[in-house]
């Protein structure tokens, strides 16, 4: 049986950095479905609503937990560690529920599963993942965006 992770954003929770969300109907589905788990990892670890928007520097996730980059946020703020954190309490939730399929958020820091912001806060995107789809992948989870699945869908 399929089980779904979901980032919360994308079914409708206010957990962006700037107190908003990303619903997507199909995706809010599988949860009153009993289909998916939810989490925000970001916000899971205390971090808070709104926040400062963040961004990696010098890397990527996989970078981040080699600790040969940094997350910093527009103020100037080091949050790798909370960063990690909320990598490794998604990651657990993951194992509890024996997830098959996860889809989060495209471009986050934490989620971004193709492309991410370059650290220099000016909106340009590099190929890269953020660090909590990184640490899943590292478990051997396959994480995708939120355009790819709804994408998947259409082509059925
Ligand atoms: Fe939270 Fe991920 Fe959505 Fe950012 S993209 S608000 S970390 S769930």
């Amino acid at each position: 049986m399929k089980k779904y992770l979901i980032s919360a954003c994308l079914i409708g929770e206010n957990v962006r950095y700037d107190g908003k969300n990303c619903l997507q109907q199909q995706l809010k589905q599988l949860i009153e479905t009993g289909q998916a788990v939810t989490i925000c990892p970001e916000v899971s670890v205390g971090l808070s609503t709104p926040r400062p928007p963040a961004e990696i520097g010098g890397g990527d996730g996989f970078d981040v937990l080699n600790h040969q980059a940094k997350v910093m946020d527009a103020q100037g703020n080091d949050v790798t560690q909370a960063f990690i954190s909320g990598a490794e309490k998604t990651l657990k939730l993951a194992q509890k529920h024996q997830i098959t399929h996860v889809i989060l958020k495209a471009n986050s820091p934490s989620c971004g599963s193709n492309m991410i912001y370059d650290g220099t806060f000016t909106g340009q995107k590099i190929q890269g993942v953020g660090v909590t789809t990184a640490l899943l992948e590292q478990h051997g989870f396959q994480v995708i965006t939120e355009d790819a699945f709804l994408k998947q869908l259409e082509n059925k």
